[in-house]
Order: structure tokens, then C-alpha cells, then sequence
């Protein structure tokens, strides 16, 4: 079953340089540095690739490499596709601006099944005032400032969507580092049960199968809305309000396709595209001389 996923509409908003500071509330956040330029890319583009450097980022944080390396490599995939938009992948709506309070299903993150909608927009702008930041979206750019008008011209394009979407695209919006870590680390954990749950055939033993089972249970997802267009053949378009959702969605795709798309590298143990190198195996043509040279890493 090859399930198409379409999505033209939606592009995404990013800034040209990111940096990790620590806020008055004491969490390390990652956010766009104040010389930073905005712009924006489509989902569409690289979805696959996308896939792939967010599970390589989290393969890192599985392999427990150095913070220095880890942060490095964070900021890479930040600076190339955004922050994940957590704000409005974790409630059960992308319009929870509309109401007092916000709910949020089951997550790794936040504990609380409800919080109120201030104090949990509060924890994605720690460094300003949040009545400040729901203003800006309706005050006209500084004209003057070529920043200012970028930054507006993303606003603009995502004025359809949800409030909360568009307040992700501002700006002052941050992530908490953490919370970026712990999601890429989950989709890398994902990606490696998988690969081997399957490695070998189908696992014999009873208790192990069964704790792989169900350790991959816990990552289910939201599925964001979608509808079916009639063209050439019935197409799904997805309704996507979040870098998360996008990648999470695509990812469970990949995992779930099979053609088995996502291999693991033997020598380097990075994830790649199948088709992408002539060898089954391996990532590329030196790690595969690598891993005749040297065996296992
Ligand atoms: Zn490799």
C-alpha cells in the first residue's frame, strides 16, 4: 500500500542562524539569534531528507556522544529547517488559541492533561511579554527594515492558519533544547527498533518481542486533518501545523512502508535513503571500504 502524502500549500518558517540560551525561568531554549534573517521553505522539499538528518541528529543522542557534539549537530538541523513548531504539535487542536484553557494529550514534555492557555504559550516565550507577541501579528512591518518586512511577509503567509501556527513563525518564538533533544532521540529510537526488531527475522525470544512491541507502542502520534483530492488518482492532503507533525507523520510512513526505505548504515551506523548508494548496506562507498578494512566500528 503506498499511501501518497501531498502538501503543497504550507511552507515553513525558518531563520538563518539559531543559538541556545538559558531563560529567567532557568531551561536552556533554543532560539533565532537577533541578527538572524527570516525565510521559509516548503514541506514538500526534502521531506524524506528531512526525515533522515532528524533521526541522524537523534542517532547521536543515542549513541551518547559529547553535548558539544550533540549541540553542534542540533543547531545544524535547526538552522537548515526550523524549530519543530512543539507549540501546536502538542495540544489536541491547532486551535487551542481559541479557548482559556489548553489540552494536551498524552506527551513526553508536559505532565498536566490541561494547563491554561497563557501559561502554556508562556513556556515557548520565556524572554517576552506574550500579550506583546499576540499583538505583533497584527501590527504592519517597520518599513524601513528589510528584517522586519521578511519577517511579516512569512506572517502573511501563514495568515490562514491558526493563530497559534503563525506564532510560531515569530521571531521571538524558542523551544526548550531539551524537549528538541528528547524528540529527535525518540524518532532515532523509533527508527533503530525497528531496524532491529527486523534485523534477523522475526525475534524469538517471547520477552523481548514483547517489550520491543510495546516500547514502540508509546510513540504513536496526533494524525493531523487531511482530505482527499480527486486527480489523477485520489490523493491524501495532509493539513500539517508543525515541522513535528510533518516529520513524525512522514516518518511513520517510511517505517511503516515496505519497501523498507530507511537503512542503517553497518559501519557508521548512520540512516540513509535505500537507492540513494549501488550497496544495500552501507551509506556510502568509503564506509563500505571502512568496514572491510576494520569489521564492525
Ligand atoms: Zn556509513
Amino acid at each position: 500500500m503506498n499511501m501518497e502524502i501531498d502538501q503543497h500549500v504550507i511552507s515553513w518558517p525558518c531563520f538563518s542562524e539559531y543559538e541556545i540560551v538559558t531563560a529567567p525561568n532557568g531551561k536552556r531554549y533554543i532560539r533565532p539569534t537577533e541578527k538572524s534573517t527570516a525565510y521559509r521553505f516548503h514541506y514538500r522539499v526534502e521531506r524524506e531528507q528531512r526525515v533522515i538528518d532528524a533521526v541522524n541528529v537523534g542517532m547521536l543522542v543515542l549513541g551518547q556522544k559529547s553535548e558539544a557534539v550533540i549541540e553542534k549537530a542540533v543547531l545544524e538541523f535547526v538552522t537548515k529547517y526550523g524549530l519543530l513548531g512543539l507549540m501546536t504539535a502538542l495540544p489536541n487542536s491547532p486551535d487551542y488559541m481559541e479557548y482559556e484553557v489548553t489540552f494536551l494529550p498524552k506527551n513526553r514534555f508536559i505532565r498536566e492533561r490541561s494547563m491554561k492557555t497563557d501559561a502554556y504559550q508562556k513556556l515557548f516565550f520565556p524572554f517576552h511579554d506574550l500579550q506583546k507577541m499576540r499583538a505583533k501579528l497584527e501590527q504592519e512591518p517597520d518599513w524601513k527594515d528589510p528584517d522586519s518586512c521578511l519577517e511579516w511577509q512569512m506572517l502573511m503567509s501563514l495568515s490562514d492558519q491558526p493563530e497559534g501556527v503563525m506564532m510560531t513563525a515569530l521571531r521571538e518564538y524558542a523551544e526548550p533544547y531539551d524537549w528538541v533533544v528528547d524528540q529527535l532521540k525518540d524518532w532515532a529510537y523509533m527508527v533503530s527498533s525497528c531496524y532491529f526488531f527486523y534485523k534477523d527475522g522475526f525475534i524469538t525470544d517471547l520477552k523481548l518481542r514483547i517489550s520491543m512491541q510495546e516500547g514502540m507502542e508509546a510513540y504513536g502520534g496526533i494524525a493531523p486533518s487531511y482530505i482527499i483530492l480527486l486527480r489523477e488518482k485520489p490523493t491524501l492532503w495532509w493539513h500539517f501545523h508543525s515541522l513535528h507533525q510533518c516529520i513524525h507523520l512522514t516518518l511513520s510512513f517510511m517505517l511503516a512502508d515496505e519497501n523498507n526505505p530507511l537503512r542503517m548504515c553497518k559501519y557508521c551506523k548512520k540512516i540513509y535513503l535505500a537507492g540513494t548508494t549501488e550497496d544495500e548496506w552501507f551509506c556510502s562507498e568509503k564506509c563500505k571500504n571502512a568496514y572491510e578494512e576494520n569489521g564492525d566500528q
